[in-house]
């Protein structure tokens, strides 16, 4: 299995290669030369497995040589060991023909651990072979910076360090960071806010020298091992509800794309999906562009949803890639049009994306209302993004039955759950005592030289 660029360019890398590179050369998105397609049979024979086994089967065709069958079942299987439910991604009715697909029930309580759990045991497993090592080092908003600590905190062959804005991540989300103790994890508190965070990582990467002596790498959600881990989940919840037989929708609260751009290769593989609907909060950009055709960026509105307020998706690119008929130089011209300020989607594209895209969008009220309503009707206690993912589904419900996405835990937005219901969400048993464990993190300026130097320290190279 080869993975090319969504810019037409870079080198043709296999599963190993793209998934220690991140981004490729030529600042596109890798992805599969050719999706493989599971037959009706072979989705048929999903039904009743482990999540683990599912697991296996649907991400084998993707990984080529890259690990052995036994090795990869073993990663699968240290993968999820760690999570608080033995179902991994259940699914909980919530209305008629509408149900909620919880994803929260790992190590950092959202979507993410998905991913990142597999990832952490599948660099470990690359790295241990060579004797490489590498540096992670990513910005985050808050969810993806616990979930990658948490990943590869104790592992050999990496350095870990993660860049938040001080004082702008909740509270869970901080200790969930700077409470891990072994010592290839580094906590790094920076003055500014995601926007920072995110350039000083950018300008590491572009620091050729610097990226080369700390083998940098980079575990951000445009990581292909990262779409292909939430692949599974779309299956699982498929088969659960009947497919290959019945069709099944998906409502995604979105951010980046990843989360549903996985669904969309679930799709591509055969997986009967219906629609998929992309649910956004008030920072709308992806709602814009499907219905309209628009996508101009117009600034971030901070919301109690903050995982999905972003500017630019970054993995809309490879919806792009496909709509465009896999025209490299295309997409490289509209992000490029992106830089200088927007683009406008053809209408052959749009024409494309919209056979298997719906959009909507939820307003701060709309997503508060709903937590509200949904714990007054059913009892379920939701957090505020997969809120916004209940509001848009609801317009959208049918005689297919429609899955949201659950993609955090109510426990990590306490403040906006005890705004909405009157009760503050407790955290699980297994992490009930994250407010007791000593913190450890740096305090950092808003200075390339600084943090690189720090780097090179802790890693001593
Ligand atoms: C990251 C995240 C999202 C958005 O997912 P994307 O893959 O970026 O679209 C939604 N909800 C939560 C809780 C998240 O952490």
């Amino acid at each position: 299995m080869n993975y090319i660029s969504t810019r037409g360019t870079a080198p043709v890398l296999s599963f190993e290669e793209a998934m220690l590179a991140g981004l490729a050369r030529d600042g596109g998105l890798y992805v599969p030369e050719a999706v493989p397609v599971l037959s009706r049979g072979e989705i048929a024979a999903l039904a009743g497995l482990s999540y683990e086994d599912a697991a296996f089967r649907i991400m084998r065709p993707f990984i080529g040589a890259t690990f052995g069958d036994a090795e990869f079942r073993a990663l699968i299987a240290k993968a999820y060991a760690g999570f608080g439910h033995a179902a991994r991604a259940p699914l909980v009715q919530i209305a008629p023909n509408h149900f909620l697909l919880e994803l929260f029930h790992g190590p950092t309580l959202a979507f993410k651990d998905f991913a990142m759990q597999l990832i952490g045991q599948l660099f470990q497993a690359a790295l241990g072979r060579s004797g490489r090592r590498v540096t992670i080092v990513g910005a985050t908003s808050g969810d993806t910076g616990s979930a990658a600590i948490e990943a590869f905190r104790g592992l050999d062959n990496v350095d870990v360090f993660i860049l938040f804005p001080k004082g702008r991540v909740s509270e869970v989300q901080r200790r969930q960071m700077t409470t891990p103790s072994e010592a290839n994890v580094h906590a790094i508190a920076v003055e500014g806010d995601f926007d920072t965070c995110q350039a000083l990582v950018k300008d590491m990467f572009n620091d050729f020298a610097f990226r080369d002596a700390v083998g940098l790498a980079g575990v951000n959600s445009i990581n292909w091992a990262r779409v292909l881990a939430q692949v599974v989940y779309y299956f699982t919840a498929a088969v659960s509800l009947g497919a290959p037989e019945r069709r099944v929708s998906f409502t995604v609260p979105t951010g980046n794309f990843g989360d549903i751009f996985a669904g969309y290769i679930a799709r591509t593989m055969g997986l009967p999906i219906d629609r998929l609907v992309v649910a956004t909060n008030q920072n709308d950009i992806l709602h814009r562009a499907l219905s309209r055709g628009d996508y101009t960026p117009d600034g971030v509105k901070p919301s109690i949803s903050p995982s999905m307020d972003i500017q630019v998706s970054s993995n809309f690119e490879r919806a792009l890639f496909d709509a465009y008929g896999r025209d490299g130089a295309a997409v490289a011209q509209l992000m490029a049009e992106l830089k200088a300020g927007g683009f406008s989607i053809s209408q052959g594209a749009l024409e494309k994306l919209r056979e298997t895209f719906l959009s909507g969008r939820a307003s701060e009220a709309e997503t508060e209302a709903t937590i509200r309503r949904l714990h007054q009707t059913t009892g379920e206690v939701i957090c505020p993004h997969t809120a916004v993912g209940v509001k848009v589904a609801e317009g959208h419900l049918g005689a297919v039955p429609m899955v949201t996405l659950a993609t955090a835990h109510p426990a990590k937005f306490p403040d906006a759950v005890e705004r909405a219901t009157g009760l503050r969400p407790g955290l699980p048993e297994r992490m009930a005592d994250l407010f007791e464990r000593p913190e450890r993190m740096t305090e950092v300026a808003n200075d390339l030289g600084a943090l690189e130097a720090l780097i090179r320290e802790r890693t001593g190279r």
